[in-house]
């Protein structure tokens, strides 16, 4: 057996060991083999970049160690040169590396006495054990063996209670810090020497540890092998397999039972199998039968609605950093409505809105919906979400208040009226629109469609406004925007008029 090049660890690596082995390895040997960056995984690297700068102006006055993570010895140069200083500033990714763990530590705060606080700094709103402590203990491990005395250890995150006053973000306030230094040290004593020697010993190998796929695929964070390991899961080779359960993940018990005995198929569970919830013996029966369910109260159901019934779905994003007076981080902010309106005779109008600058939308989506919305006449949704978005901009905008208390007082949920009346095997245990829309109305779907779902809607807006997007690129943006979020109506229309002619009005 040839021994493999010793690969280096970092803190991130260090991470992708705990959670798996052959995470790690392939990381480490066999990086094409990764998943593909989405948009969605993109926009989270990039705000925490920008989190991470702003981050750095919370302790002002220091220096950054330039050098990338390709020149890391060079980095550990400078660092030390830096530390020569007997009064050094805040070091900015200071960089170390300690028996081939190399890491870069987000900020370093001189306590005086040569000692240092240690910031890890997070774009999320809240200190989380399981995502975060490995980080930070594996910084302090590095730190403390190659002769830094850390003082405390902090996760910096943002403080989900911050209200932006406007002008520029009062630091002070917009991060949080987290004392983590005893459950650091506490983990570095219990697990980090442990740990490592497990790690460098899989990265001897010839081959990647044989390691079966899991729950721990997705636990803390989504595998960027996820793609790789499971293309030839036997689930693959299942049309019905039991993860489609209604409200079933790879951990709940029902699962978990199933699987101990022996069932990994929905068509193959008993009748009376113990545990099985209502919704999930209708997905059952449907899947045995190959029939659709069409439950008794349908149409009684349908007779709610009162014309002319307007169809109104909303577009969100939640920016990280708040860019509008009075929001806080990650509020949701909504860009853009559209809505259908259909009359009693069954004509069909659009109105539409989408903001398309950097000034603050919400206000101007209000008036612009208000000015729409016909007088009277139910306002179907699909799902919760538009009754949750009307409160909030009418928490934001009081004096609106009572004209969106109206039109929340005129939702009708279409999503609820499926999950109530039917199924359909196709939804394949789903009651998304995506999923309902298509098995509702064969040949039909949003697969013609530059943006296909929510979130891409709210990246593309993000280069939509950004003031660096050229124009031409602007425009391509703003149609496809405007297609994506009519669609959402347009789909509710029609899967509205397939469950009429299914209860036969
Ligand atoms: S997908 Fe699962 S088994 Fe494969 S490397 Fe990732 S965590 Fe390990």
């Amino acid at each position: 057996m040839t021994t493999r090049r010793a690969a280096t660890l970092s803190k991130s690596r260090f991470t992708y060991g705990l959670q798996c082995l052959k995470r790690l390895y392939l990381y480490c040997y066999h990086y094409d083999l990764a998943d593909e960056v989405d948009a969605r995984t993109q926009a989270l690297f990039d705000t925490g970049n920008r989190v991470g700068e702003l981050a750095r102006q919370r302790f002002p006055g220091g220096l950054l160690v330039e050098e990338d993570h390709f020149h890391h010895q060079a980095a550990v140069t400078a660092t030390g040169n830096l530390l020569n200083n007997p009064q050094p500033p805040p070091l900015y990714e200071a960089a170390f590396n300690f028996e081939g763990i190399r890491i870069r530590a987000d900020i370093l705060n001189p306590t005086g006495n040569g000692a240092f606080d240690l910031m890890e700094v997070k774009s999320t709103t809240r200190y989380d054990a399981d995502r975060h402590l490995a980080d930070v203990a594996i910084q302090l491990y590095v730190l403390e063996q190659s002769g830094i005395p850390v003082n405390r250890a902090y996760l910096m995150h943002l403080n989900r209670d911050y209200v932006y006053p406007g002008g520029d973000y009062d630091l002070e306030q917009l991060f949080s810090l987290t004392d983590v230094t005893e459950a650091a040290r506490q983990f570095v004593a219990d697990s980090v020497p442990a740990d490592l020697a497990r790690m460098w010993a899989a990265l001897q190998q010839d081959a990647p540890p044989d390691i079966a796929i899991g729950a721990h695929c997705k636990k803390p964070y989504q595998c960027s092998f996820y793609g790789h390991c499971h293309q030839d899961a036997p689930e693959n080779s299942l049309e019905n397999p039991i993860i489609e359960l209604y409200g079933v993940s790879e951990n709940s018990r029902v699962f978990k039972e199933l699987t101990a005995a022996g069932i990994r198929e929905i068509g193959r569970i008993p009748s009376g199998f113990p545990g099985i919830s209502s919704m999930n013996k209708r997905i059952r029966e449907s899947v045995v039968t190959g029939q659709t369910f069409v439950g008794p109260q349908l149409a009684a159901d349908l007779t709610a609605l009162d014309f002319p019934v307007s169809f109104l779905d909303f577009e969100t994003f939640m920016p990280a950093l708040p860019l509008y007076v009075g929001t806080r981080p990650y509020q949701t902010i909504t860009f853009q409505w559209s809505l259908h309106i259909q009359e009693t005779d069954g004509r069909l109008s659009h109105r539409e809105f989408l903001n398309d600058d950097a000034a603050e939308p919400r206000e101007r989506a209000i008036t612009s919906l208000l000015e729409a919305v016909p007088p009277a006449g139910s306002i179907v949704v699909y799902s919760g979400y538009e009754e949750r978005m009307l409160k909030e901009l009418a928490a934001a905008f009081p004096r609106y208040a009572q004209p969106l208390a109206a039109l929340s007082d005129r939702l009708y949920d279409l999503c609820q009226l499926v999950r109530d009346n039917y199924y359909h095997p196709d939804f394949h245990g789903s009651f998304s629109l995506k999923s309902v829309f298509p098995a509702l109305v064969p040949g039909d779907d949003y697969s013609d469609l530059e943006i296909q779902e929510g979130s891409a809607a709210s990246s593309s807006y993000w280069r939509l406004i950004a003031a660096d997007t050229p124009e031409p690129e602007r425009a391509q943006i703003r149609q496809d925007l405007l297609e994506y979020c009519k669609k959402d109506t347009e789909a509710t229309v029609k899967v509205l008029a397939a469950l009429r002619a299914l209860a036969g009005g």
